[in-house]
C-alpha cells in the first residue's frame, strides 16, 4: 500500500509528515509530497497517475483526503516470481516454493482503487 493524498487539484505522494515548530512557539505542521501527473484512463476506465521526481512541502490543511492507490502492474508488465524456501518443522526441513509479486520499479504509474475511497479508517496521525 502506498500513502498518496488529494489536494484541491491534484494528487501527491506522501513522503514525510513534519512539525515545524517556531521560536515564537507556533507550530506549522506540513506534508512532503512528491509529485504526479495524471494518465489517462485504462481500458477498464481506471483513474491512473504517473509520480514524478519533483518534490513540494505543503500545508497539511490543504490535504482533501487520503487516496488509495495499487501500482498499475499491468502497464510495469510485473511479474510473479517464486523462491524456494527451506525451514525446519520439528526434526526435518521442509522445503516449498513460494510465490511473490515482483513490482516493476521503473514503472511509476498507480490506479486509483475507487472502491476505497469512502474508508474513514484512513487517516493521518502525527506522532
Ligand atoms: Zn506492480
Amino acid at each position: 500500500m502506498y500513502a498518496f493524498v488529494c489536494l484541491q487539484t491534484s494528487v501527491g505522494k506522501l513522503e514525510d509528515l513534519l512539525e515545524i515548530h517556531t521560536s515564537s512557539r507556533q507550530i506549522h505542521k506540513v506534508a512532503i509530497l512528491s509529485k504526479t501527473n495524471p494518465v489517462p484512463n485504462d481500458q477498464h476506465g481506471n483513474q491512473r497517475f504517473c509520480l514524478t521526481d519533483s518534490t513540494e512541502v505543503i500545508k497539511t490543511q490543504e490535504i482533501v483526503h487520503l487516496l488509495h492507490v495499487l501500482h498499475d502492474c499491468h502497464s510495469g508488465e510485473c511479474r510473479v516470481v517464486e523462491k524456494d524456501s527451506h525451514r525446519r518443522m520439528e526434526q526435518e526441513t521442509v522445503s516449498s516454493v513460494q510465490r511473490f509479486l515482483k513490482h516493476n520499479n521503473s514503472c511509476s504509474i498507480y490506479l486509483v482503487n475507487k472502491f476505497r475511497l469512502g474508508k474513514v479508517s484512513d487517516k493521518v496521525h502525527f506522532q
